[in-house]
């Protein structure tokens, strides 16, 4: 199972069922919509057609909205616009056939920039400086030349525009989307201070919507804000190819790292995006360079990582996906590079969760079981990125959805149940069910109890996996339990290796056959039987005073005897 998680953005490149259940199979586990691009009902179209892959692939997906933000766009152009240095360019807001030659998306500009500003045009391709501002229009000078295109950006790199953290826009697709589409997740773009991320709090409140919401980190405000956006959101992005643009390209590298750092240890998901396998949107094969940001962005503590125009306009989405998942599964098996985090823990729930992922590593469990009904308990092991697989288990499907985007987390739709034996036991049956563990598996369980209070991680169980045959009493209490094929005694041939040796009665002409034995079961009552007696002063594992050992134990059947429970299991057993 891989344990980074892969966020795929949706696009004309992308725009059947078939090949997002072709990317879903491949190991997309998140789709963003960039609201960037697009009017609504494309996305609408996308997301749907997204649910329907994620149905006939028989997964969940998470679903994430890109809003755009605080930005300001240029208009469409007849044709792009040449600019050589020197060039005086007008932007206004009438229609592109007149001058100004260019159009802008927010009015409030002419009122909000000064002359001798610098901006930006597309990402800071082209530089132009403001030489005059009036009420619906500006004179910019180019200096440097370069080629204008339709709805390039405009920026301000110093201090950002006075805007309201979404736009018209994307206040209408955050509501038609989490209303109408069950949208999992809102990634807000140029997030500057914590006040924004309020601000849109409030919006979604007003109108009764609940979403998981990730800053975007993209500017050099965000950044200066990072620990307190980080306080209030429930994730963070990192968004270098805007990073790369308000910041020196150069200091993206240690920007990635620190807040990868912060998101770790406050117990925050964090994705990292942008350009990972850029050169895949024209070519088959990656280059090395981007394999190994990849997989360094992993090492680094990533919990997803994304693709941008590689799956939403690239020529090959789906192999890109599967060259991500590649890359990742590598990365993560190696036991050098791969972090275990360390964090602060206070609370109840951060030791428990973080006991549980240790309890599992140490003894080797098969995965660790957390029935959840908000998710919390699994974003919390998640957290300690432990080598065992976190099976989260829940009745939520928003919980499941919103899992998607977690480190080492698979989410699994359980029946809710509220007593917590009964809880145990249900998340172990559902796990079976799914194919997800056998026989003989150990597994460690941890939730919270009263169940479906989320915060309360208090519990923690290690449970086997395994069918007792016969119940009798231990003898050999510290001693492990073995596992061997039946054998009776007395034999006729050559025993097989490492076998357990059933006898009734104990004979001193067998003490040779029972030496070789790993371990004894028989129906001799008592632990000062001779038999017992024996296997004690021997070291011997056994268990004594069983009945109805013929037809339950056939010869040449695996089982596992428990010295200290005293008991039979059927098969390899982990005790
Ligand atoms: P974007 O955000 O793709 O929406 O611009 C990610 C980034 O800037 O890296
Ligand atoms: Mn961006």
């Amino acid at each position: 199972m891989r344990r980074t998680k892969i966020v795929a953005t949706l696009g004309p490149a992308t725009d059947s069922v078939k090949s997002l259940s072709e990317m879903i199979r491949a190991g997309v586990d998140v789709v963003r919509l960039n609201l960037s691009h697009g009017p609504w009902p494309v996305h609408q179209k996308r997301i749907r057609m997204a649910r329907q892959a994620a149905t006939e692939v028989g997964v969940e997906i998470g679903i994430m909205l890109d809003t755009r933000g605080p930005e300001v766009r240029l208009g469409s152009l007849k044709s792009p616009l040449h600019l050589t240095p020197g060039d005086r360019i007008e932007i206004g807001q009438q229609g592109p056939d007149s001058l100004p030659n260019l159009t802008v998306s927010w009015g409030g500009l002419f009122e909000t920039v000064k002359p001798g500003e610098s901006l930006w045009i597309d990402d800071g391709r082209i530089v132009v400086e403001v030489e005059s501002v009036e009420a619906d229009r500006m004179t910019l000078i180019a200096r440097n030349g370069g080629t204008v295109q339709s709805h390039k950006k405009l920026s301000r790199p110093e201090s950002g525009w006075p805007l309201d953290p979404l736009t018209d826009f994307d206040e209408e697709c955050l509501i038609r989307g989490i209303q109408e589409e069950a949208i999992d997740f809102v990634a807000l773009s140029f997030v500057r201070t914590i006040d924004d991320v309020f601000w849109v709090r409030r919006f979604l409140e007003q109108h009764d919507l609940e979403t998981f919401l990730i800053a975007k980190i993209e500017n050099r405000m965000g950044m200066d804000n990072l620990e307190e956006i980080l306080r209030v959101s429930d994730g963070v992005m990192v968004a270098r190819g805007d990073l790369g643009v308000e910041l020196p390209e150069e200091e993206v590298p240690e920007l990635q790292k620190t807040i990868i750092e912060a998101a770790n240890a406050s117990g925050k998901p964090v994705i990292t995006a942008t350009q990972m396998l850029e050169s895949m949107v024209e070519h088959d094969r990656p280059t090395r360079a981007e394999v190994t940001d990849v997989a360094n962005a992993i090492w680094d503590g990533s919990d997803a990582v994304m693709l941008s125009a590689e799956t939403a306009i690239g020529n090959y989405p789906v192999a890109t996906v599967a060259m991500m998942a590649r890359i990742a599964e590598r990365a993560e098996q190696s036991s050098t590079f791969r972090r275990r985090r360390e964090f602060q823990r206070e609370r109840v729930a951060d030791v428990v969760s973080h006991a549980a992922a240790e309890i599992a590593e140490e003894l080797r469990a098969r995965a660790i079981l957390t029935p959840t009904e908000s998710g919390y308990t699994a974003r919390m092991v998640s957290r300690s990125r432990p080598k065992t697989p976190i099976l989260a288990l829940s009745s939520h499907i928003k919980s499941l959805r919103q899992l998607t985007v977690f480190w080492g987390v698979l989410g699994i739709r359980m029946e809710r149940i509220e007593e917590s034996d009964d809880m145990v036991k249900e998340a172990i049956a559902t796990t079976i069910q799914n194919g997800l563990l056998d026989q003989g598996d150990l597994v460690v369980v941890t939730a919270g109890t009263p169940y479906g209070t989320p915060g309360t991680t208090n519990l923690v169980r290690v449970e086997t996996i395994a069918e007792p045959i016969l119940h009798g009493q231990g003898v050999g209490a510290d001693l492990a339990a073995v596992t061997g094929p039946i054998v009776y005694l007395p034999l006729v041939g050559v025993p097989p290796r490492h076998f357990v040796a059933v006898v009734e009665g104990y004979r001193p002409e067998w003490v040779a056959m029972l030496d070789n034995a790993i371990a004894i079961v028989s129906t001799d009552l008592g632990l000062s039987s001779d038999l017992a007696v024996f296997a004690t002063t021997r070291h011997i594992p056994a268990v004594v005073g069983l009945q109805g050992i013929g037809e339950a134990l056939p010869e040449g059947h695996y089982v596992t005897v428990d010295p200290v429970r005293g008991i039979v299991y059927r098969g390899r057993v982990k005790v």
